[in-house]
């Protein structure tokens, strides 16, 4: 597959009308679901970690894998091939982050990428950090968001089976590994009380949701843009580890098919990346995508600001 493969999918996208607004004149309309939702969870999470302070803490980031590997490298941008054992634990792992079924993540990540900080982004950060980090959850989206996501093109994904039954045994799938797991477990193995594996568990679905959401506000919003300044998404390491190396966000939006979402040297805060390797080396990821070093440094002297250690190397030697 060549590497363009990631935008050409896009780009089969008909064109409605002009190019979606920036950030219009709004009347935002609560989302009564969002709120009770959002609400409940965050409460919940606070109470867990008061409780969490004597508890043993849970691997929470191991299962944002399941977004980071899974929905995001994986499913939404194809920038490496996983075979079925790999795909159903990412799929598991990506339920127990309760962020829709991937089929969805994936429709409403591609129309990110492709109208990214317009109207048509569902977190569209031309609006602030609050909105594209929570905000957008607790309002009904945009009309541009609700016109355009029918023209997302998610065929393969609609076509692959373990994603299909994950989004037709969703209820039972999510509920199961993003709720019951999660507390049956340390109920039954190690005694705990359903009181505290509960919202130790509200705790740690809490703190993957704001890694994810650090992702659309923070890594759009501040740090450096070595690669394209004419793009919002900036390098952020402080989100890539929080969030498994997502944060080199600049890099990103320029190389979306990239497996590696992020320069070679970045690796160590890389957990995704690391992950994908290790996967690789046992034959459970293949046809890794990635961008040439020359294509990279080219794009850098050509779009970026010159942060990138090659063009500010060349301007200050
Ligand atoms: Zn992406
Ligand atoms: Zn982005």
């Amino acid at each position: 597959m060549s590497p363009k493969s990631d935008e050409t999918l896009l780009e089969k996208i008909d064109e409605i009308d002009k190019y979606p607004t920036k950030a219009a004149a709004w009347n935002y309309r609560i989302s009564y679901k969002g709120v009770l939702a959002m609400g409940y969870f965050h409460l919940a999470a606070i109470y867990g970690l008061y409780l969490s302070i004597t508890s043993a803490k849970s691997a929470t980031i191991l299962f944002s894998l399941g977004v980071t590997a899974g929905a995001h490298r994986l499913w939404s941008h194809r920038s490496y091939k996983a075979t079925l054992p790999l795909q159903i634990i990412l799929m598991l792992f990506q339920s127990m982050c309760l962020q829709y079924t991937v089929i969805n993540w994936v429709r409403q990540h591609r129309l990110h990428h492709k109208y990214s900080d317009t109207d048509a982004d569902p977190h569209n950060a031309s609006r602030g950090f609050f909105f594209s980090h929570l905000g957008w959850t607790l309002v009904e989206e945009h009309d541009e968001v609700t016109k355009r996501i029918t023209q997302i093109d998610v065929s393969d994904a609609t076509s692959n089976p373990v994603l299909r039954f994950q989004k037709e045994y969703a209820y039972p799938v999510i509920g199961m590994m993003c709720f019951v797991l999660p507390t049956v477990i340390p109920v039954i193995f190690w005694g705990e009380t359903i009181n505290v594996a509960w919202h130790v568990n509200m705790l740690r679905y809490a703190l993957t949701l704001h890694g994810t959401f650090l992702i659309n506000s923070a890594a759009h919003i501040y740090g450096n843009r070595p690669y394209d300044t004419n793009i919002s998404p900036t390098q952020n390491t402080l989100v890539s580890l929080a969030i498994c190396g997502e944060g080199f966000h600049n890099y990103h939006h320029t190389f979306p098919w990239d497996y590696r979402a992020a320069e070679l040297g970045n690796t160590l805060l890389n957990l995704s990346t690391m992950f994908i390797n290790l996967c690789a080396w046992f034959g459970w990821a293949y046809d890794l995508k990635t961008v040439t070093d020359d294509m990279i440094k080219a794009r850098a002297r050509k779009t970026g600001d010159g942060t990138h250690m090659t063009t500010y190397m060349e301007v200050n030697k």
